[in-house]
């Protein structure tokens, strides 16, 4: 007999669950805040132009193979491999680095400031590599049922790994690499947890295997929204429902079940089982009114950072730049310690910039390009008052104009941005910590918020901020960690 489950949230954790779900004969129901599915991978469309607004290229797509032949389904989207992976300018220099994924393209580049590059970088990628393969099996794609549980796990670990646990990314990239462009380059990877290189763990260098080696980045052809539209395309196939502009803000229980959920007009909703894709630590605090995870509780986690994201359409080609670009300062080391907590780095700011329209000529109106850029900034614990992100804004633009040799500033004919303010009150993230909880040591595994909940047995949770953590493919493998519990 079918089993009727409310997932709230469709952002991609839980459109992945309710496709495993609908696909194994479950009734599936999503109620949604937003009136367009997606969460945080969503699309700006308006004017001619298109804009991925979050994520823009991927790693680990067998995790989505997985998921496509767990449900019996045919990829409803297309990957497109992304060589080189992307371009790093640093603040100063005519120079782009082309980041390769063949290690000899890679070396010549560096032949000027790393002449062992080749030698250097296959023996850290090696040491990634048995750091991949020694932990990711243990640490990211299981459930636990208690700390002991993990703990023991961990012990399972080769203990040769234990020195790097002692380290930073970037003590670790220093034991390899000599030059500063190197070192920076390698542990930029850091900054997509959400943290910096300096207070991000060395056991995260395996995710250079995965980017250089393992599988390396995708995005997905017309545009990463792609995705969404797929999947609600399939799950509409399944007869799950979807209702939009609805917000969950209360609920009722008997005893150990959660029985409804009420949205912001009062409207209710019931289920046998609830999966709750919102934000693991803030639901449980907003909604469900939990102790541990009261507003005093949960400022004292630590947060990722917050994103300055703006979304441009300009009335020219940009032929010299790639579709992802990052434009990096000369100060790095000081920056990085910087800029989680203080504006002041909003100075000589750090982004990334997507060209859409390069590779998909839809996304923009003929002549015109289509950018997104994405800026690291302190979240809204650190910086409250975003009444200056205009001048920030033409900042960035007037910087990016220099280093790529044109100026931009006056051919903009669509603008929008989102601050940490819009990534909150959109999506509902705590203080608009732009990939949830952190992923320091102390919140990961069993000791980051249970994808299932302490109280009502049959509620559960999927998404970035409960196990494994943030990232497209943490959400589709959270997805098959929760439907293990729930079924
Ligand atoms: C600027 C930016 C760039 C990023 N770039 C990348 C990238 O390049 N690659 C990558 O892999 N990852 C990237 N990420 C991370 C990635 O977007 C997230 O890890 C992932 O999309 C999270 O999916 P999710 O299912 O956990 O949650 P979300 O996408 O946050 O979805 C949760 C959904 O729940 C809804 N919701 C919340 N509360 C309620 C409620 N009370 N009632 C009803 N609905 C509710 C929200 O509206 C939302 O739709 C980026 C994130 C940001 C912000």
């Amino acid at each position: 007999m079918s089993k009727k489950v409310l997932i709230t949230g469709t952002g991609l954790g839980g459109l992945s669950t309710g496709l495993r779900l609908a696909s194994r004969g479950y009734e599936v129901t999503f109620v949604e805040k937003n009136s367009k599915a997606g969460g945080r991978l969503n699309q700006i469309k308006k004017d001619g132009f298109t804009f991925d607004t979050g994520p823009s290229f991927f790693s680990m797509t067998y995790e989505f193979d997985e998921l496509i032949k767990d449900c019996g389904i045919d990829m409803p989207f297309e990957f497109v491999e992304l060589d080189p992976l992307y371009t790093v300018n640093f603040r100063g220099s005519d120079k782009s680095y082309r980041l390769y994924k063949d290690v000899d393209k890679l070396a010549e580049q560096f032949t000027d400031v790393e002449p062992d590059f080749k030698q250097n970088f296959t023996a850290y990628l090696k040491k990634c590599e048995q750091v991949y393969n020694d932990t990711v099996d243990i640490a990211i794609k299981q459930n636990f049922d208690s700390i002991p549980q993990y703990l023991k796990a961990l012990m399972t670990v080769n203990p040769k790994h234990l020195p790097i646990l002692l380290k930073s990314f970037w003590k670790q990239a220093g034991r390899y690499f000599k030059s500063k462009e190197v070192r920076q380059i390698v542990s930029l990877i850091a900054f997509f947890l959400g943290r910096t290189p300096f207070d991000t763990n060395a056991i995260y260098t395996l995710l250079s295997h995965i980017e250089f080696k393992h599988n390396g980045y995708y995005n997905v052809k017309g545009g990463m929204y792609n995705v969404v539209e797929g999947l609600v395309k399939e799950l509409e196939k399944l007869n799950c429902k979807f209702i939009y502009n609805t917000e969950i803000v209360d609920y009722k229980h008997e005893g150990d079940s959660l029985t409804v959920l009420i949205d912001q007009n009062g409207n209710e909703f019931t289920a046998d089982k609830y999966v709750i894709n919102s934000d693991a630590a803030y639901f449980r605090g907003k909604v469900f009114n939990r102790a541990k995870f009261s507003d005093k509780r949960l400022s004292k986690m630590s947060w990722t950072m917050g994103y300055l994201t703006f979304y441009i359409g300009i009335n020219q080609k940009l032929p010299q730049v790639e579709h992802h670009n990052y434009f990096l300062g000369n100060n790095y080391e000081d920056y990085a310690k910087n800029v989680m907590k203080n504006p002041g780095t909003l100075e000589k700011p750090y982004y990334y910039v997507n060209v859409l329209s390069k590779h998909n000529a839809d996304c923009a109106p003929e002549g015109n390009e289509a950018l997104f850029f994405v800026c690291p900034v302190p979240n809204l614990i650190f910086k409250q008052d975003w009444s200056d992100k205009d001048d920030i804004i033409d900042s960035i633009i007037e910087d990016f104009s220099e280093r790529i040799g044109t100026d931009i500033s006056k051919s903009v004919v669509f603008r929008e941005s989102y601050t940490p303010v819009e990534w909150q009150k959109e999506f509902n993230l705590y203080k608009g910590a732009g990939l949830g909880l952190s992923h320091s040591m102390l919140q990961i595994g069993a000791l980051r918020p249970n994808n299932y909940d302490e109280k009502f047995k049959n509620t559960f949770y999927v998404g970035a901020s409960t196990i494994p953590g943030a990232g497209l493919p943490m959400a589709i493998i959270s997805s098959k960690l929760v439907v293990e519990r729930l079924v």
